[in-house]
């Protein structure tokens, strides 16, 4: 079968000459080798930021004995093999999750299903560390780690990986708020790539205010996006206080300086640029009782001068909270599939412009990241043959998904 592997990884002989580098190339079939195991045709890949820096950054790590890793962790399929026992069919229309737990026996989280809060490191990602992606016309997988999309959202079902991310924080934020009596009025994503935009779709969808601030030009693809789904979009133009390495106590930082002039108070902040500084800034310009919910992997090893005094006195005068996440688990996903089906209705057509490249398996060893628009996505079936492919819902007797989340 063909499929997209990451060549020079490591130093390990026959890797490549140790730059990574993306190629078309023929792999085994997967088989499988359990009843639990499903065969999956896929029908689609999604790329994002770590995929790049797979590439950039050398982020990847190949399955053990292996030196070439398949990449991408965004996925859609089609069931092609299954055992009855699993819940699913030939035809449903699958997504993948993309961690699996390690094998640490005092790993409190992984023991107890909870593999995107492992505490060892020695997880598995699929497409990113220690296991092969979805990058290729097939993969196996066991049944549990499959979510059923409804035949409906097929169109956007490959966004569910990149959601699940949001609805993780979202669920976290819940339910650490409800320490107190919260009434959230206003968000601020920090950030305009797919994440952010996902994000800040999803406050939209919750009824919140939101404000998406980010370096890409007013007049970017995001920007018109954001303001299509009632959100203020604002180009930062100035560099960070942090980043600047403002004397401590001396500088407000443009992004307080700007939700000050607008009279805003941020509730909830996602930051999802990645772009370290900003995390600073954006805890100082928090409000009371808020949430700064850090999504953003910064790959480099960056130090600034902040207003430690400052930042340590506003955290624990207005009881903010910081918040780390990565990853989703299961019912994350589920609650992103319900979400992407909320927004579509909330503002048709909105998803299809969050894709502004459609490729085939062929362009992607010449891909050049940086002139990517907001989200690539690899048809690995032209979408015209998925309807062939993907089993009408309803069929015979059919009883609805049922899925795990309360909404
Ligand atoms: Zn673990």
């Amino acid at each position: 079968m063909k499929a997209i592997t990451v060549t020079g990884l490591s130093a390990a002989p026959g890797a490549g000459g140790g730059e990574p580098r993306l190629e078309l190339g023929e792999a085994d079939k997967p088989q499988r080798r359990t009843g639990a195991e499903v065969l999956v045709r896929v029908l689609c890949v999604g790329l994002d930021g770590t995929d790049r820096e797979i590439i950039s950054e050398k982020y990847g790590v190949p399955p053990e004995g292996d030196t070439t890793l398949i990449i991408g962790h965004e996925s859609l399929g089609v069931v092609e093999e299954a055992d009855p026992a699993t819940g699913l069919k030939p035809g449903d229309a699958v997504c993948a999750l993309v961690r699996r737990p390690c094998t640490v026996p005092a790993c409190v989280a992984c023991r107890n299903g909870q593999q995107d809060f492992c505490e060892s490191g020695a997880y598995v990602e699929r497409g990113i560390k220690g296991a092969h992606g979805f990058l290729s016309e097939y993969y196996v997988e066991e049944a549990r780690y499959l979510v059923r999309v409804p035949a409906e959202a097929l169109p956007y079902g490959v966004m569910t990986e990149p959601q699940s991310i949001v609805e993780k924080v979202w669920s976290e934020v819940q339910r650490v708020q409800q320490r107190l009596v919260w009434q959230p009025k206003t968000a601020v994503v920090l950030g305009s790539g797919p994440l952010g935009l996902l994000a800040a779709l999803t406050c939209r969808c919750l009824g919140l205010e939101t404000i998406v601030w980010s370096k890409a030009p007013a007049d970017s693809a995001g920007a018109q996006l954001v303001r299509e789904c009632g959100g203020v979009y604002k180009e930062a133009e100035d560099a960070p206080a942090a980043a600047a390495g403002a004397e401590a106590g001396a500088a407000v930082s443009p992004l307080s300086a700007f939700l000050a002039a607008q009279g805003k108070r941020a509730d909830l902040i996602f930051e999802c640029t990645g772009f370290s500084p900003l995390a600073f800034d954006a805890m100082e310009a928090l409000a009371p009782n808020g949430v700064l919910a850090l999504l953003g992997v910064t790959p480099g090893s960056r130090s600034i001068r902040i207003s430690a005094d400052l930042l340590n006195r506003e955290l624990v005068l207005e009881n903010k909270l910081i918040l780390g996440s990565v990853n989703a688990s299961r019912r994350d996903f589920e609650t992103g599939l319900y979400r992407l089906q909320q927004m579509e209705e909330r503002f048709p057509g909105v998803l299809g412009k969050l894709v502004t490249e459609r490729l085939r398996m062929e362009d992607v060893p010449q891909l050049d990241f940086a002139k990517l628009g907001i989200k690539a996505v690899v048809d690995v079936v032209p979408q015209e043959q998925w309807v062939q492919l993907v089993r009408a819902e309803g069929a015979g007797a059919e009883a609805e998904i049922a899925y795990s989340f309360t909404v």
